[in-house]
């Protein structure tokens, strides 16, 4: 089972638990019950963090999205965000139906980090209909995460 789920342009790409067939849910419809396109089995809530591929789909994403949206900035070589990932796929699972958890790699998406003024990392940043809600830094567990994300 993959950690993370990627995006195109249109939406969340989501396999099917039950054929692996993989399934785009439109970044519109994150919050709806979704059935795979090939065997009908009813999909899962996305309870995992999003993968960001490119400008284009985290735009299309923040739009979009009418669960709120938490952003995970990081890079490969942070040693602290290292520690938060595992912390940030836990708050992804608990949080699943209620708001989508996002990863930028800081490194690979820099007009992205740019966009949100991002000095350290990791650090964090909570949407509701694509405006910018609250932002936070430094690792935290996932309870705290998510009272943060709660409390905003
Ligand atoms: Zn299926």
């Amino acid at each position: 089972m993959s950690s993370s789920l990627a995006t195109d342009a249109r939406g969340l790409l989501l396999p099917c638990p039950a054929c692996g067939t993989v399934n785009r849910i439109a970044y519109a419809r994150l919050d709806g019950e979704g059935r795979c396109g090939s065997c009908g089995t009813g999909l899962p809530r996305v309870a995992l963090p999003v993968e960001i591929s490119g400008p284009a789909d985290f735009a299309a994403l923040l739009s979009q999205s009418p669960l709120p949206v938490v952003i995970d900035f990081w890079a490969p070589w942070c040693g602290p965000c290292q520690m938060m990932a595992p912390e940030f796929a836990k708050a992804a699972a608990q949080a699943a139906g209620q708001a989508v958890f996002v990863k930028v790699n800081t490194d690979a998406q820099p007009e992205i980090a740019g966009q949100f003024r991002i000095q350290g990392i990791p650090a964090f940043a909570l949407l509701r209909q694509g405006r910018l809600v609250a932002q936070t830094s430094g690792f935290q567990p996932a309870a705290r995460l998510l009272d943060w994300m709660r409390s905003a």
